[in-house]
């Protein structure tokens, strides 16, 4: 049993439970479904939420809405948000002034601004291999997830 799990549930329903779940590893995700629908049966809006999920279903509604609709976003949203975790990933949290973040986006829009240059002129091949549609919606991510790595240093910084 892992040190986290034994951790946070020691009675001994919860090492009934987490033994019969131990024994039976290779039927997770069914399991979860399963408990899941259960719960939804029982508690559409809480369906199986706990801790910070349960904030984002009360706010936004069911559970099961909420998946639909983080299914259906657009690959562009997927892209932008999918680039924000990389970022974190490779720079951790950033915390700037707002200056030093119109320097970063600054930088992140000329190389924009390349890409579609790059696309736009025949600056010859060497040129032209930094612009195209691949290198202008690259960049046009980096972009946008660079302006809301900027707003959420703005709400952590001057929000309540
Ligand atoms: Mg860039």
């Amino acid at each position: 049993m892992s040190k986290l799990v034994s951790t946070l549930y020691n009675t001994d329903a919860d090492r009934e439970v987490i033994l019969f779940a131990e024994q039976r590893k290779y039927m997770y995700g069914r399991m979860m479904g399963i408990i899941s629908k259960l719960w939804h049966e029982k508690d559409p809006v809480g369906a199986f939420t706990v801790g910070p999920c349960y904030a984002q279903v009360e706010a936004y509604g069911n559970y099961f809405d909420l998946v639909d609709k983080l299914a259906h976003l657009s690959s562009a949203i997927q892209d932008v948000l999918t680039e924000r975790a990389r970022q974190d990933a490779k720079w951790g949290q950033q915390d700037h002034e707002p200056m030093a973040w119109m320097g970063i986006l600054g930088e992140e829009f000329g190389e924009l601004c390349e890409a579609v240059n790059e696309t736009y002129f025949n600056n010859g091949p060497e040129a032209r291999a930094k612009g195209g549609y691949e290198n202008m919606r690259t960049e046009a991510v980096q972009v946008a997830a660079v302006a809301i790595s900027f707003i959420e240093a703005l709400d952590r910084r001057y929000g309540e």
